[in-house]
Protein backbone atom coordinates (compact mmCIF):
# COMPACT_ATOMS: atom_id res chain seq x y z
CA UNK A 1 0.00 0.00 0.00
CA UNK A 2 1.17 3.48 -0.84
CA UNK A 3 -0.37 6.68 0.19
CA UNK A 4 -0.12 9.95 -1.21
CA UNK A 5 0.28 13.02 1.28
CA UNK A 6 -0.66 16.52 -0.01
CA UNK A 7 -1.27 19.93 1.81
CA UNK A 8 -2.25 23.35 1.17
CA UNK A 9 -3.48 22.68 -2.78
CA UNK A 10 -5.21 26.25 -2.56
CA UNK A 11 -7.50 25.61 -5.78
CA UNK A 12 -4.15 25.13 -7.66
CA UNK A 13 -5.53 23.05 -10.25
CA UNK A 14 -2.40 22.55 -12.25
CA UNK A 15 -0.06 21.83 -9.26
CA UNK A 16 -2.31 19.68 -8.40
CA UNK A 17 -2.48 17.33 -11.80
CA UNK A 18 1.54 17.64 -11.54
CA UNK A 19 1.87 16.17 -8.20
CA UNK A 20 -0.65 13.14 -8.82
CA UNK A 21 1.51 12.11 -12.37
CA UNK A 22 4.70 12.65 -10.41
CA UNK A 23 3.52 10.58 -7.89
CA UNK A 24 2.37 7.46 -9.91
CA UNK A 25 -0.15 4.81 -8.60
CA UNK A 26 -1.49 5.21 -5.31
CA UNK A 27 -3.86 3.56 -3.03
CA UNK A 28 -5.20 6.06 -0.97
CA UNK A 29 -4.32 10.07 -1.20
CA UNK A 30 -4.79 12.01 2.20
CA UNK A 31 -5.31 16.15 2.54
CA UNK A 32 -3.85 17.86 4.99
CA UNK A 33 -6.07 20.92 4.82
CA UNK A 34 -6.36 24.03 3.00
CA UNK A 35 -7.85 22.41 -0.13
CA UNK A 36 -9.23 26.21 -1.55
CA UNK A 37 -8.54 29.33 -0.93
CA UNK A 38 -5.52 31.46 -2.75
CA UNK A 39 -6.00 29.16 -5.75
CA UNK A 40 -8.29 29.89 -9.47
CA UNK A 41 -9.70 26.07 -9.44
CA UNK A 42 -11.18 25.27 -6.22
CA UNK A 43 -14.57 23.50 -7.19
CA UNK A 44 -12.00 21.45 -10.37
CA UNK A 45 -9.54 20.42 -7.14
CA UNK A 46 -12.46 19.15 -4.87
CA UNK A 47 -14.07 17.40 -7.56
CA UNK A 48 -10.43 15.63 -9.08
CA UNK A 49 -9.66 14.71 -5.60
CA UNK A 50 -13.25 13.44 -4.67
CA UNK A 51 -13.01 11.12 -8.28
CA UNK A 52 -9.76 9.10 -6.37
CA UNK A 53 -9.71 7.29 -2.85
CA UNK A 54 -9.52 10.41 -1.04
CA UNK A 55 -9.69 11.58 2.61
CA UNK A 56 -9.16 15.07 3.71
CA UNK A 57 -8.75 17.39 6.92
CA UNK A 58 -10.27 21.16 7.00
CA UNK A 59 -7.83 23.95 7.03
CA UNK A 60 -8.15 27.57 8.13
CA UNK A 61 -9.17 28.58 4.50
CA UNK A 62 -11.50 25.65 3.81
CA UNK A 63 -13.46 27.46 6.75
CA UNK A 64 -12.77 30.59 5.72
CA UNK A 65 -13.84 30.11 2.21
CA UNK A 66 -17.38 28.40 3.50
CA UNK A 67 -17.96 31.17 6.50
CA UNK A 68 -17.10 28.99 9.50
CA UNK A 69 -14.29 31.73 10.27
CA UNK A 70 -14.14 35.27 11.00
CA UNK A 71 -12.46 36.65 7.45
CA UNK A 72 -10.96 39.52 10.06
CA UNK A 73 -8.39 37.33 10.99
CA UNK A 74 -6.95 36.56 7.62
CA UNK A 75 -4.42 39.57 5.56
CA UNK A 76 -6.28 41.34 2.63
CA UNK A 77 -4.74 39.18 0.18
CA UNK A 78 -5.84 36.06 1.67
CA UNK A 79 -9.24 37.61 3.18
CA UNK A 80 -10.16 38.81 -0.99
CA UNK A 81 -9.42 35.11 -1.99
CA UNK A 82 -11.60 33.72 0.78
CA UNK A 83 -14.08 35.79 -0.17
CA UNK A 84 -13.73 35.18 -4.03
CA UNK A 85 -13.50 31.37 -3.66
CA UNK A 86 -17.23 31.26 -1.12
CA UNK A 87 -18.94 32.88 -4.14
CA UNK A 88 -17.33 30.70 -6.52
CA UNK A 89 -17.88 27.35 -4.33
CA UNK A 90 -20.76 25.01 -6.33
CA UNK A 91 -23.22 24.08 -3.72
CA UNK A 92 -21.66 20.37 -3.47
CA UNK A 93 -18.46 21.51 -3.25
CA UNK A 94 -18.92 23.32 -0.49
CA UNK A 95 -21.06 20.97 1.63
CA UNK A 96 -17.79 18.61 1.57
CA UNK A 97 -15.33 21.11 2.89
CA UNK A 98 -17.96 22.11 5.71
CA UNK A 99 -18.15 18.45 6.53
CA UNK A 100 -14.53 18.09 7.18
CA UNK A 101 -13.06 17.47 10.89
CA UNK A 102 -10.09 19.21 11.71
CA UNK A 103 -8.18 16.22 13.10
CA UNK A 104 -8.36 13.17 12.78
CA UNK A 105 -6.12 9.69 12.99
CA UNK A 106 -5.61 8.19 8.96
CA UNK A 107 -4.28 4.79 9.29
CA UNK A 108 -1.85 5.22 12.47
CA UNK A 109 -1.23 8.91 11.77
CA UNK A 110 -2.29 11.42 13.78
CA UNK A 111 -3.03 14.75 11.09
CA UNK A 112 -4.24 17.96 11.55
CA UNK A 113 -4.10 21.31 9.42
CA UNK A 114 -2.03 23.44 11.60
CA UNK A 115 -1.04 21.21 14.59
CA UNK A 116 -2.28 18.54 17.06
CA UNK A 117 -2.55 21.50 19.75
CA UNK A 118 -4.77 23.51 17.59
CA UNK A 119 -5.54 22.06 14.63
CA UNK A 120 -6.87 24.92 12.46
CA UNK A 121 -4.48 27.93 13.61
CA UNK A 122 -1.19 27.04 14.93
CA UNK A 123 2.17 27.54 12.85
CA UNK A 124 4.67 24.88 13.88
CA UNK A 125 7.88 26.84 12.85
CA UNK A 126 10.07 25.87 15.44
CA UNK A 127 11.51 23.14 17.74
CA UNK A 128 10.20 24.34 20.56
CA UNK A 129 6.32 24.40 19.67
CA UNK A 130 7.27 21.21 18.61
CA UNK A 131 7.88 20.12 21.50
CA UNK A 132 4.92 21.09 23.07
CA UNK A 133 3.09 19.68 20.37
CA UNK A 134 4.34 16.43 21.14
CA UNK A 135 2.27 16.81 23.98
CA UNK A 136 -1.09 16.35 22.13
CA UNK A 137 -1.45 13.33 20.06
CA UNK A 138 -1.02 9.64 20.99
CA UNK A 139 0.48 7.95 17.95
CA UNK A 140 3.95 7.84 16.66
CA UNK A 141 4.03 9.67 13.63
CA UNK A 142 1.84 13.39 13.51
CA UNK A 143 1.18 15.02 9.54
CA UNK A 144 0.84 18.57 9.95
CA UNK A 145 0.37 21.42 6.95
CA UNK A 146 -0.48 25.12 7.03
CA UNK A 147 2.92 26.46 7.06
CA UNK A 148 3.66 25.52 3.63
CA UNK A 149 7.48 25.05 4.43
CA UNK A 150 8.11 21.64 4.44
CA UNK A 151 10.67 20.68 7.99
CA UNK A 152 10.42 17.06 9.85
CA UNK A 153 10.31 17.58 13.99
CA UNK A 154 12.11 14.31 15.65
CA UNK A 155 11.96 13.49 19.23
CA UNK A 156 14.45 11.82 19.55
CA UNK A 157 14.18 8.10 21.27
CA UNK A 158 16.09 8.01 24.28
CA UNK A 159 17.57 11.27 24.41
CA UNK A 160 17.29 13.50 27.14
CA UNK A 161 17.57 17.09 27.29
CA UNK A 162 19.17 19.09 24.77
CA UNK A 163 19.05 17.13 21.45
CA UNK A 164 16.42 15.32 22.04
CA UNK A 165 14.40 17.29 19.98
CA UNK A 166 15.38 18.13 16.52
CA UNK A 167 14.17 19.86 13.15
CA UNK A 168 15.64 18.96 9.58
CA UNK A 169 14.23 20.40 6.08
CA UNK A 170 13.95 18.04 3.82
CA UNK A 171 15.34 17.82 -0.10
CA UNK A 172 13.66 16.43 -3.54
CA UNK A 173 13.50 12.55 -3.15
CA UNK A 174 14.63 12.07 0.84
CA UNK A 175 13.30 9.23 2.85
CA UNK A 176 12.18 9.96 5.98
CA UNK A 177 12.46 6.97 8.25
CA UNK A 178 10.61 7.46 12.10
CA UNK A 179 12.63 4.23 13.22
CA UNK A 180 12.19 4.36 16.98
CA UNK A 181 11.76 7.96 17.38
CA UNK A 182 8.12 10.46 17.06
CA UNK A 183 7.63 12.75 14.31
CA UNK A 184 5.88 15.45 13.38
CA UNK A 185 6.33 16.03 9.46
CA UNK A 186 5.22 18.97 6.92
CA UNK A 187 5.40 17.63 3.77
CA UNK A 188 5.18 21.20 2.51
CA UNK A 189 2.34 22.89 0.24
CA UNK A 190 1.21 21.46 -3.16
CA UNK A 191 -0.24 24.79 -4.61
CA UNK A 192 1.45 27.75 -2.73
CA UNK A 193 5.19 26.67 -1.17
CA UNK A 194 6.62 29.69 0.85
CA UNK A 195 10.48 28.14 1.31
CA UNK A 196 11.71 29.87 -1.50
CA UNK A 197 11.33 26.65 -4.12
CA UNK A 198 8.37 27.35 -6.52
CA UNK A 199 7.64 23.50 -6.91
CA UNK A 200 4.85 21.60 -6.03
CA UNK A 201 5.61 19.78 -2.57
CA UNK A 202 4.34 16.25 -1.75
CA UNK A 203 5.41 13.32 0.19
CA UNK A 204 4.41 9.26 -0.18
CA UNK A 205 3.95 7.33 2.36
CA UNK A 206 4.20 3.44 2.94
CA UNK A 207 2.51 2.18 5.83
CA UNK A 208 4.16 -1.15 6.11
CA UNK A 209 7.44 0.27 6.51
CA UNK A 210 6.18 3.29 8.08
CA UNK A 211 8.76 5.34 5.68
CA UNK A 212 8.05 8.54 4.18
CA UNK A 213 9.67 10.06 0.57
CA UNK A 214 9.64 13.68 0.30
CA UNK A 215 9.58 14.69 -3.29
CA UNK A 216 9.15 17.95 -5.27
CA UNK A 217 7.63 18.68 -8.86
CA UNK A 218 7.60 21.23 -11.17
CA UNK A 219 4.42 22.73 -12.50
CA UNK A 220 2.77 24.64 -15.08
CA UNK A 221 2.83 28.43 -12.69
CA UNK A 222 1.98 30.22 -15.77
CA UNK A 223 -1.18 28.62 -16.21
CA UNK A 224 -2.17 29.17 -12.81
CA UNK A 225 -1.37 32.30 -12.47
CA UNK A 226 -3.29 33.22 -16.00
CA UNK A 227 -6.24 31.62 -14.53
CA UNK A 228 -5.89 33.63 -10.96
CA UNK A 229 -5.72 36.82 -13.54
CA UNK A 230 -8.43 35.97 -15.39
CA UNK A 231 -10.62 35.38 -11.71
CA UNK A 232 -9.58 38.53 -10.85
CA UNK A 233 -7.81 37.43 -7.45
CA UNK A 234 -5.36 39.80 -6.08
CA UNK A 235 -2.07 40.14 -8.01
CA UNK A 236 0.51 39.51 -5.20
CA UNK A 237 -1.14 36.18 -4.67
CA UNK A 238 -0.26 35.25 -8.50
CA UNK A 239 3.17 36.57 -8.21
CA UNK A 240 4.05 35.45 -4.96
CA UNK A 241 3.81 31.19 -6.75
CA UNK A 242 6.51 32.46 -8.90
CA UNK A 243 9.29 32.98 -6.01
CA UNK A 244 7.97 29.81 -3.75
CA UNK A 245 7.10 32.58 -1.50
ZN1 LIG B 1 -2.58 27.00 3.62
Amino acid sequence: MRVLIIADVHGNLPALEAVLADAGPVDEIWSLGDLVGYGPHPNEVVQLLRSLPFRSLAGNHDWGATGQADLAVFNADARAACQWTDQTLEQETREYLMGLDTSSVFGSVHVAHGSPREPLWEYLTNVRLAEINFGYFGTQVCLVGHTHVPITFRWHEGVRGIGAFSASVPNDKDDIDPEADRLIFNPGSVGQPRDGDPRAAYACYEPATGRFTFHRVAYDIAATQAAMRVAGLPERLAFRLLYGS
